[in-house]
């Protein structure tokens, strides 16, 4: 089955897209680790060195000490999300936008470096959060990354709601914390909406996440999944390459770009 060539799978993506009105690209982790953004999950990944469970929502709100640690670890990782900057996978997906192409990005990561490399922010659906800012759980007010971080600077250790005392939070989706409703709501009916879908660099199993392929599956759309490694969608995709993801998004734009006579 998977005796088809790079370079004819390339072929493939790019006919779809050239081919294609409405492009959904999906992302997950894997796209970004060529960011330098470890993997969560991966052998290396982020729970291999830290505790899952003092990321859990409830936790964090109710256990000041366990603020502390997170914002301590924030004030570390604030610096290498700043100095993080998309890599040619990033580039690729904003290149669709710029011909025409992309309906949107739904995204499970968490790093802002979509709209880093050209997406408009309002066609970025982030399913979980997005750690560049800082929220109020109590009544929503936001704080961006820089202000936080300015606080912590000063020496601040747990940081409270300027306006309501409320507990600020970082604006990612933390575990046991429900998905925000508006953006899933809105990913589920682009997913439905689109006429191909491009999974790049998610394995498909965090669930709700994952179905928003199967939807546009459902809608019957095209499946086109790049990701290094085992994806629980496999048998369903239309083209499936395996690899990391810079270099071919990058190849595809340009076989496009060559059908389109752009
Ligand atoms: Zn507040």
């Amino acid at each position: 089955m998977s005796e088809k060539t790079r370079e004819e799978l390339i072929g493939e993506v790019a006919d779809l897209i050239a081919n294609a009105k409405r492009v959904v690209v999906f992302t997950g982790a894997g796209i970004s680790t060529e960011s330098g953004i470890p993997d969560f999950r991966g052998p290396d990944g982020l729970w291999t060195k830290l505790d899952p469970s003092d990321f859990t929502y409830q936790k964090f709100v109710g256990d000041k000490e366990t603020r502390k640690k997170i914002w301590q670890l924030n004030k570390y990782m604030g610096l290498t999300w700043k100095e993080i900057e998309p890599n040619p996978a990033h580039i690729a997906v904003a290149e669709l936008d710029k011909m025409g192409k992309l309906d949107c990005v739904i995204t499970q990561n968490v790093d802002g470096l979509h709209q880093k490399a050209g997406v408009p922010d309002e066609k970025v659906i982030q399913l979980h959060g997005n750690m560049q800012w800082v929220k109020c759980i109590e009544c929503g007010v936001r704080h961006s990354y820089d202000e936080v971080e300015r606080w912590l600077d000063a020496g601040a250790e747990d940081l409270e709601c300027v306006q309501c005392g409320g507990v600020l939070k970082p604006d990612a989706v933390f575990f046991g914390e429900a998905m925000p409703v508006h953006e899933t709501m809105e990913a589920e009916r682009r997913s439905s909406g689109c006429d191909l879908c491009i999974v790049v660099g998610s394995s498909l199993v965090v669930y709700p996440a994952a179905m928003m392929p199967q939807y546009a599956i459902q809608s019957g759309a095209k499946i086109v999944i790049i990701n290094d490694g085992e994806t629980g969608m496999d048998s369903s995709a239309d083209v499936r390459i395996w690899d990391r993801a810079g270099e071919v998004m990058t190849e595809i734009i340009k076989k496009v770009k060559q059908k389109l006579g752009t």
